[in-house]
């Protein structure tokens, strides 16, 4: 069917291919917001020494109408590559701040920030209106930053992290230990939390030094005055583990997958009966 058209064979090749896939996830990223696709998904966190749970982390989800739900490991590196990551950032944050109108009043809202979009002037302004306008406490929303923010240091992050702190929302280090330099990182800023990556959690299974390390950022979280997360805790024995590492909260599938804010009021329930 091509033959005679053989400048089609060459736009076919594989590499065309993905940069054409590339480009239609590009155009339909461009319609997502106004056609209302994205979703926030929540996932709780339990502070272990009350049992109680005491917030819960934003999760961004697409539904696509062909692809079905995209993971946002798929659509957020883009999106950051191609300034998109600003506007629906800032959607995330609205509507985490409003959704979090519904829980009970102590339980505080995590969302994620990526670089691109903490290097926008916007995002303090953005943060200030989102919370004028939901009516949610600045110490209720957390701000989540990888090492990635951190990455070009200057003083114009530090500034932002500061504004951040002085209107009373709480900064999270995420994925603590996966970077480069993430000890040195915590010197710059008074982190509030520190969120162990999942990663560290699965080795405490399968690598006799496991426990160690999740002991060690315990430690330091604790003399440096901050909660210590783990990420992806899955079963009853790492939670256990855990524990006696002296992790003050723990994220994962075991305690809930990340729900839509609907389900949210059920998984509240089922913890606050227990
Ligand atoms: P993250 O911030 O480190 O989020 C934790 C990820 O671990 C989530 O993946 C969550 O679903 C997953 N997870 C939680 N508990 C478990 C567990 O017990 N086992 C396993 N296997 N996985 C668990 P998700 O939702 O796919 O998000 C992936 C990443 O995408 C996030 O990593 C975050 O970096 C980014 N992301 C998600 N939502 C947003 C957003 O609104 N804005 C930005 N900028 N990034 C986002
Ligand atoms: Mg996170
Ligand atoms: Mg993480
Ligand atoms: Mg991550």
């Amino acid at each position: 069917k091509l033959d005679g058209r053989g400048t089609y064979r060459f736009f076919e090749s594989e590499m065309d291919a993905r940069m054409q896939a590339r480009r239609k996830l590009e155009l339909d990223m461009r319609q997502a917001l106004a056609r209302r696709e994205f979703q926030l998904h929540y996932q709780p966190q339990l502070q272990l020494e009350s049992g109680k749970l005491i917030g819960c982390e934003a999760l961004i989800r697409w539904r696509h109408p062909d692809r079905g739900l995209v993971s946002p490991l798929d659509f957020i590196p883009l999106a950051e590559e191609i300034g998109l990551i600003v506007p629906i950032g800032e959607w995330v944050i609205r509507q985490a701040c409003r959704d979090a109108m519904t829980w009970p009043s102590h339980m505080s809202v995590a969302v994620n920030v990526s670089p691109a979009q903490f290097k926008s002037d916007r995002l303090v302004e953005t943060i200030i209106s989102a919370l004028a306008t939901s009516g949610l406490p600045a110490r209720r929303l957390e701000v989540e930053i990888t090492e990635g923010v951190l990455l070009q240091e200057n003083e114009k992050t530090l500034q932002t992290l500061h504004r951040l702190r002085e209107l009373g929302v709480r900064v999270s280090m995420d994925d603590f230990g996966t970077g480069y330099s993430s000890l040195s990182y915590l010197r710059s800023f008074p982190f509030d939390k520190i969120k162990i990556d999942r990663s560290f959690v699965k080795d405490l299974a399968t690598k006799p030094d496991g426990e160690a390390i999740i002991r060690a950022i315990a430690g330091l979280g604790k003399s440096l005055g901050m909660t210590t997360v783990a990420e992806g805790v899955e079963t009853a024995e790492q939670m256990q583990r855990i524990r006696l590492e002296g992790c003050t909260d723990v994220q994962g599938y075991l305690i809930s997958r990340p729900v839509p804010t609907e389900d949210l009021l059920e998984v509240f329930a089922t913890y606050l009966k227990a």
